[in-house]
C-alpha cells in the first residue's frame, strides 16, 4: 500500500518534471514538428491578398480555381473575418491584422487619418521581447504597396509627393497642348485625400527600423512572389516570422470591379504563389514547422469597384487549433499565442483573442472617425484654400469639399459656404501639433484635382515605384 503511494508519487514526479522538461523545449523551440502538429511552430508566415472579397474568393474556391488554398483548408479550415472598428481600407486594417489593436491605440484610423503605429505594439517586436531580441527570431515585412501599408518618414513623403507632383505637371502641360473636348467637372478624385492630410509617417515607419527586412513598394504579385522566395531563404535556418502583401486584387477590384475576370484572375495569380510558398516549405523540410494564414484586409462593393462598406474577409489557415471566424485582430492574436505569448498580459490591451473556444460576444459596428481627428489632419486656412477653392471665389462650396462632416465644422454660420476667415477660425483654435511636413499639397494640385483620375494614379493606389521601399 504505502509502497504503491510512493510509487504512484515518483511517476507523477516523473511526470511533472517531463512536462516541465517539455514546457522548456518548447519555449525554447526545440520540440517541434512532432506528431499531431507543431506544439510551438518554428515559424509563421502571415499572407495578405489585399482586397479579396469573400465572396469571390468562395466562388473561387467552389469552381477548383483555388487549389494551393484549398489544400491549405484542407489541413486546417477557412474562417469568415469581418472588418469591425473602422472603415473597409486598407491602411486601418493592416494596423489592425499587425497589432492586434484598436484604432484609438494604433492612431491609424483611415488611407488619409493616421500616424505611425506605437514603438513596440506591431507582432514583430513583440516576438522579438519574447523571444529575447532581435537575432531570436527574424522578422520579414513584404508589401506590394508603398504607402497604405508602409513605412515612410514625412521627410520621404514629401519627397515623392513633390515627384509625383512634377511628373503631374508635365502630363498636364501635354493634356493641355491635346485640347480636351469635354473638359470633366471638378471633384475630389478618390484617393485624393491622401495628399490632403497631415503625416507624421506611415503606418509602419517606426516599426520598420526593428525589422531583418522592411520591404514596401507598389509592385505586382510577380515581383512580390519572388522576392518572398528570396527572403524566406535567407532567413530560413532562423526562427522566423513572415508578413508577404500581395495587392493585386485589390488594384484589379479598383481597376475593372469585384464582377470582374481580373479580379479573379488576381486571386488565381496569387494562389500560384502560394502554391510556389509551399512547394519551397516542402523542399526545405519546414512544412511541418510552419503555421501559415491567408487573409485579406476587407471585401469590395457589392458589383463595385471600391471598398466603402466591405466588410466580409476571411482566413484560410493550416492551423488545425483555429476553430471560430472572428475579427481581423483576432490573427495576431492567435499568432501571438501560437508562439507562446502570454496574450491576455500584453500591453497597449490587444481587442483581438485568439481564434478557438467560445466566440466572444463583441459589437462588429463601425463608427465614424472622430471629428476632432478629421479636423487635427486638416492643412491651415491658406492651405486648404489653395487646395479646394477650385473657382477661385474666396468661397468653399459642399461641391468644392464633399466631406459633410468637415463642412458641417469648417462652416459656422451654415450658409453652405466655407469663408476663409470660418476656416481660419476653427484652424487656428485646434491643438497644435507640429508634424515637419504639415501639408504636401502645392496650389498646382488643384489641376489634378479637375483632371480625371485613372485609379491607378489617384492617391489610392500609392505612388509608383519609389526607392524608399527598400529601407
Ligand atoms: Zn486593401
Ligand atoms: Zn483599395
Amino acid at each position: 500500500m504505502e509502497k504503491n503511494r510512493r510509487s504512484r508519487k515518483v511517476q507523477i514526479q516523473a511526470l511533472l518534471k517531463s512536462a516541465a522538461v517539455a514546457a522548456l523545449l518548447m519555449n525554447s523551440g526545440i520540440l517541434h514538428g512532432q506528431t499531431a502538429g507543431p506544439l510551438v511552430p518554428k515559424d509563421i508566415i502571415l499572407i495578405c491578398w489585399d482586397g479579396l472579397d469573400r465572396s469571390v474568393l468562395r466562388e473561387l474556391l467552389d469552381k477548383q480555381k483555388l487549389p494551393n488554398l484549398k489544400s491549405l483548408i484542407d489541413e486546417g479550415s477557412l474562417q469568415d473575418i469581418e472588418v469591425a472598428g473602422h472603415v473597409t481600407v486598407t491602411k486601418p486594417s493592416h494596423a489592425e491584422m499587425l497589432t492586434g489593436l484598436d484604432t484609438a491605440t494604433t492612431g491609424v484610423y483611415s488611407n488619409a487619418v493616421y500616424r505611425p503605429i506605437p514603438e513596440g505594439c506591431t507582432i514583430f517586436e513583440r516576438l522579438q521581447s519574447h523571444f529575447g531580441g532581435p537575432q531570436a527570431i527574424r522578422t520579414i515585412f513584404l508589401a506590394g504597396k508603398t504607402a497604405h501599408v508602409g513605412g515612410r518618414s514625412p521627410e520621404e513623403i514629401k519627397q515623392a509627393m513633390e515627384r509625383q507632383q512634377k511628373q503631374r505637371q508635365k502630363l498636364a502641360a501635354v493634356a493641355r497642348r491635346g485640347q480636351r473636348a469635354n473638359p470633366p467637372s471638378p471633384r475630389i478624385a478618390a484617393g485624393a485625400d491622401d495628399t490632403l492630410f497631415s503625416r507624421e509617417g506611415e503606418p509602419f515607419y517606426l516599426t520598420r527600423k526593428h525589422l531583418d527586412v522592411f520591404d514596401a513598394i507598389q509592385r505586382e504579385a510577380s515581383a512580390a512572389g519572388l522576392l518572398c522566395l528570396k527572403y524566406l531563404d535567407q532567413y530560413k535556418a532562423d526562427r522566423f516570422f513572415a508578413f508577404l502583401h500581395f495587392s493585386d486584387p485589390d488594384h484589379a477590384g479598383h481597376r475593372s470591379g469585384i464582377d470582374s475576370q481580373e479580379y479573379r484572375q488576381a486571386a488565381i495569380e496569387d494562389d500560384g504563389w502560394l502554391g510556389k510558398i509551399k512547394e519551397w516549405l516542402q523542399r526545405e523540410n519546414l512544412s511541418d514547422k510552419t503555421l501559415l494564414y491567408v487573409t485579406t484586409d476587407h471585401g469590395f462593393d457589392e458589383h463595385g469597384s471600391s471598398h466603402a462598406d466591405a466588410p466580409h474577409a476571411w482566413l484560410a489557415t493550416n492551423d488545425k487549433k483555429v476553430t471560430r471566424g472572428g475579427i481581423i485582430a483576432d490573427i495576431p492574436a492567435t499568432i501571438l499565442e501560437r508562439y507562446g505569448v502570454d496574450v491576455k498580459s500584453l500591453e497597449p490591451k490587444l481587442i483581438g483573442i485568439p481564434l478557438e473556444g467560445e466566440a466572444p460576444q463583441r459589437s462588429l459596428a463601425r463608427p465614424p472617425i472622430p471629428v476632432a481627428k478629421l479636423l487635427a489632419s486638416l492643412p491651415s486656412a491658406e492651405e486648404l484654400f489653395a487646395l479646394l477653392d477650385l473657382n477661385r471665389d474666396g468661397k468653399i462650396t459642399p461641391d468644392e469639399f464633399p466631406r459633410p462632416r468637415l463642412f458641417q465644422r469648417l462652416d459656422l454660420n451654415r450658409d453652405k459656404t466655407i469663408t476663409r476667415e470660418e476656416a481660419e477660425k476653427v484652424l487656428s483654435k485646434r491643438a497644435k501639433k507640429s508634424p515637419a511636413y504639415p501639408l504636401f499639397l502645392l496650389p498646382n494640385e488643384v489641376a489634378r484635382l479637375n483632371a480625371p483620375v485613372r485609379p491607378e494614379e489617384s492617391g489610392h493606389f500609392d505612388s509608383p515605384a519609389s526607392p524608399f521601399g527598400h529601407v
